[in-house]
Formats: C-alpha cells, sequence, structure tokens
C-alpha cells in the first residue's frame, strides 16, 4: 500500500460526466489498497471566465480580490469530485487550502508555497478517506486567499506529494505525457518516455505549458517521483498498464536512454521586447535602466547591450507580455530623463524559440543546426541566448510555428514513420 497523490487539469475536470469518470480513476486506485489525495483544477474555462468578470469591474484588479475570485473554480471541483466518489460508495473529503492549511507567501496571483500541514490530510488516510484538496491556491500569513498563478495545480499537487512523502505523484491532463514539443503545434511530435529533470525544468522554464516550472522545481528538490499522463484513457485500465504509460521525469541521467542530442522544442508567445536607444555608453548603464525594472517588480529575460560607436549604445531587454506597458512607462518616467536617453521602443510582437537537451553539453554545433535552419526559412533573429543544455532565440512572432515546425524536422525530431 503506498500515498499516492493525482492531479486532475481543466479539461480533465470539464464536465459532470468526465468529473464522473476521474472519480472512477480514483476508486479503482482506492480499491487496489493506496492511500489516495486528488489534486483537481477547475473545470476547464472556469479560471478564465473568473478573471474575466474582475477585469469587467475593474481593468487593473485588485491582487487580493482577484485571488479571492479566480480561487473560487477549484473549490467547486473539489467538492464536484467528492460527490462522485460517494456515489460510487467511496468515502471521500474535500479541502480549500486554507482548511489543509497550504501555507504561502503574499503575493497574490503568484504565490510560493511555504509549508503544508499534513496532519489533517493523515487522519482522514488513517480513517481509510479519499482526500481531495483544491490546485492553485493558498493562505497567506494574514490569513488571506491566494494564488499560485496560471497552471499552479501542478505546483500544489507535487507539494503536497512532497510534504506527505507520497511514491507517486501523477500528473493527469488532456496529452498522453509531454512530447518533444507541443503537439498542437506539430503534428508529429513524439512522446517522450522519460525525460530528465533539467530538461523538464528547461522545457517548463522556456514556456512548455504541460507543467508549471514551480512543479518541476518542487519534484526535483524533494525527488518526488512524478509522470505525466492521460486522464481521457479508460478510467478502468489496469494499474500496471497505466504504471508504464505517459512520461515519467527522471533523476539519473544514465536513466534517459533515448539520449537524442536534443529532447524538446519549447516556445513562448507571452514575450515583449524593449529597446532604449541612445544611451551613453559608460559604467553603470545597465544597472541605471535593470535596476529601475527591478525595483518595479518587473522580471527581465533576456538582455542585450550593443556595442556603442558615438560615444551611446542602445539596450534591449524582453520582459512578460503583460508587464510591456508598466515597463514602457517606467523607462519613460523614469530612466529616460535620468541617463539621457534617446528613445524608448516597445514591440509586443516577438516570440522565444527554444531548444533544450543534456545531450548539448557534449555535442558542438548544435547552436548552429539551430540558426542554419532558421535562415533557410528567411527568419530574422533578434536576440539570442544559451545555456549548458538550451539554445533560445527571438523572432518575430508570426514565425512561431514556422520555426518550431522547421526546428523539429531539423533535429529529427518527429516519430519514426
Ligand atoms: P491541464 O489543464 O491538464 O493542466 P494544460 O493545458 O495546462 O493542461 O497542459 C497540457 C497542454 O500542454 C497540452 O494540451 C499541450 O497542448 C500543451 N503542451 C505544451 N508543450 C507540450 C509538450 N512539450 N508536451 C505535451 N504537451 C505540451
Ligand atoms: N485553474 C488554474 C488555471 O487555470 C490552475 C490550473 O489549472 O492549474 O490556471
Ligand atoms: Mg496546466
Amino acid at each position: 500500500m503506498s500515498l499516492i497523490v493525482h492531479k486532475y487539469g481543466g479539461t480533465s475536470m470539464g464536465s459532470t460526466e468526465r468529473i464522473k469518470n476521474v472519480a472512477r480513476r480514483v476508486a479503482k486506485w482506492h480499491a487496489a489498497g493506496h492511500q489516495m489525495v486528488v489534486v483537481p483544477s477547475a473545470m476547464s474555462g472556469e479560471t478564465n471566465r473568473l478573471i474575466a468578470l474582475a477585469k469587467e469591474i475593474q481593468e487593473q484588479p485588485d491582487p487580493r480580490e482577484l485571488d479571492a475570485i479566480a480561487s473560487t473554480g477549484e473549490q467547486v471541483s473539489v467538492g464536484l469530485l467528492a460527490m462522485a466518489l460517494k456515489s460510487l460508495g467511496v468515502d471521500a473529503v474535500s479541502y480549500a487550502g486554507w482548511q489543509v492549511p497550504i501555507r504561502t507567501d503574499s503575493a497574490f496571483t503568484k504565490a510560493r508555497i511555504e509549508s503544508i500541514d499534513d496532519a489533517r490530510v493523515r487522519a482522514d488516510l488513517a480513517a481509510g478517506k479519499v482526500v481531495i484538496i483544491t490546485g492553485f491556491q493558498g493562505i497567506d500569513p494574514h490569513g488571506n486567499v491566494t494564488t499560485l498563478g496560471r497552471g499552479g495545480s501542478d505546483t500544489s499537487a507535487v507539494a503536497v506529494a512532497a510534504a506527505m512523502k507520497a511514491a507517486e505523484c501523477l500528473i493527469y491532463t488532456d496529452v498522453d505525457g509531454v512530447y518533444t514539443t507541443d503537439p498542437r503545434i506539430v503534428e508529429d511530435a513524439r512522446r517522450l518516455k522519460v525525460v530528465s529533470f533539467e530538461e523538464m525544468l528547461e522545457m517548463a522554464s522556456l514556456g512548455s505549458k504541460v507543467l508549471q516550472i514551480r512543479s518541476v522545481e518542487f519534484a526535483g528538490k524533494y525527488r518526488v517521483p512524478t509522470r505525466v499522463l492521460s486522464s481521457l484513457t479508460d478510467p478502468l485500465m489496469s494499474l500496471e498498464e497505466e504504471m508504464v504509460s505517459g512520461t515519467l521525469i527522471t533523476f539519473e541521467e544514465a536513466e534517459n536512454m533515448e539520449q537524442a542530442v536534443v529532447s524538446g522544442i519549447a516556445f513562448n508567445r507571452d514575450e515583449a521586447k524593449v529597446t532604449v536607444r541612445g544611451v551613453p555608453d559608460r559604467p553603470g548603464i545597465a544597472y541605471s535602466i535593470l535596476g529601475k525594472i527591478a525595483d518595479a517588480n518587473i522580471d527581465v529575460d533576456m538582455i542585450i547591450q550593443n556595442q556603442g560607436s558615438d560615444g551611446t549604445t542602445d539596450f534591449s531587454f524582453t520582459v512578460h507580455r503583460n508587464e510591456l506597458a508598466k515597463t514602457l512607462d517606467v523607462l519613460n518616467t523614469q530612466v529616460k530623463p535620468a541617463v539621457g536617453a534617446r528613445e524608448v521602443i516597445g514591440d509586443a510582437k516577438v516570440c522565444k524559440v527554444s531548444i533544450v537537451g543534456i545531450g548539448m553539453r557534449s555535442h558542438v554545433g548544435i547552436a548552429s543546426l539551430m540558426f542554419k535552419t532558421l535562415s533557410e526559412e528567411g527568419i530574422n533573429i533578434q536576440m539570442i541566448s544559451t545555456s549548458e543544455i538550451k539554445v533560445s532565440v527571438i523572432l518575430e512572432d508570426k514565425y512561431m510555428e514556422l520555426a518550431v515546425r522547421a526546428l523539429h524536422r531539423a533535429f529529427g525530431l518527429e516519430k519514426a514513420a
């Protein structure tokens, strides 16, 4: 008998029929003798609906109230799932984040989990109940409800699994695993049977939304055996069959038998580029610009400072597209007059495309194959950044799908014919 955590995403919880299927699957695991904790997301579309409602009232919603609203989708889900389990004769109890409690910091809309009290959950499990805990939400030190950022239920599930030392965390979603790239963009993307923790971390941070990055961080920090698999299969299939399906995140490099140089391609449409033109080319300029951006709590991704020519230079960086307006405001009001820059330009029509693979550590020529492939497609590269196991480029966003498909082909990632 093991303690198992299941997470079900929005599509998996998308209708009462699907919720009944989730209940059937959970009941099957429970009947096999496992202690079950289940972390569902809101029904698909629900979180978007709630956020849109908030924005009808306040264009820039008050963060505390936005979390109070956005967190309710998961509360409906846990109640419905508990009822569905009871209908099958399985004793179940639902909890909101604050009832566990799942403690977070106070960063509304992007809170971080700080600790999870497992006493109440353990008592219920010992009494033979299935425990259902809301994804996506927690409670801050002042008793406010917080949310963990979009896609945050993944993080709730892995954090619960870590806190409870679960034997496995199974992330059920609407695809049957982690693919070489988003199968919605590249039809012949291939499912990876295993993916190393480091590659998964890069892919999540570079935009593959199959797992929220913090869930991967938790999995790595606490070595939680985590598998991504489909909720759309027959809920009564054998446990043995389920446990070899999907994609397992591995922590040992040797376990990664596929050994491709490039394992996956990630992309992110949420980028925006800003350029500060004609700044004086002298020490301290990067700090004068980025210090103000950091003070405004804006995350910066890629940075480029060009070589100066006439004593001035251009300074470009990327931010999340949602923060472009705020970034331009800081640059125009605080930075431009202070450093004497010529102009500030914002560009929301960019995207980031990245290739990821631990094989890059031991192979040369990977970046150049990427650049060659993009040049053959006539795609201009605006910015480049590299690390040990990834190369990212910023492109005009209309080329995103073309770039992803061409790179997928160039690195031989497609399914065997
Ligand atoms: P859930 O609601 O279950 O959390 P998400 O929509 O958040 O599901 O994540 C699953 C989606 O992630 C898939 O439908 C797929 O389009 C997308 N995705 C992006 N990159 C990948 C990838 N490399 N492998 C699999 N799915 C991916
Ligand atoms: N319901 C939340 C969202 O849509 C959390 C999640 O689905 O993981 O972002
Ligand atoms: Mg998700």
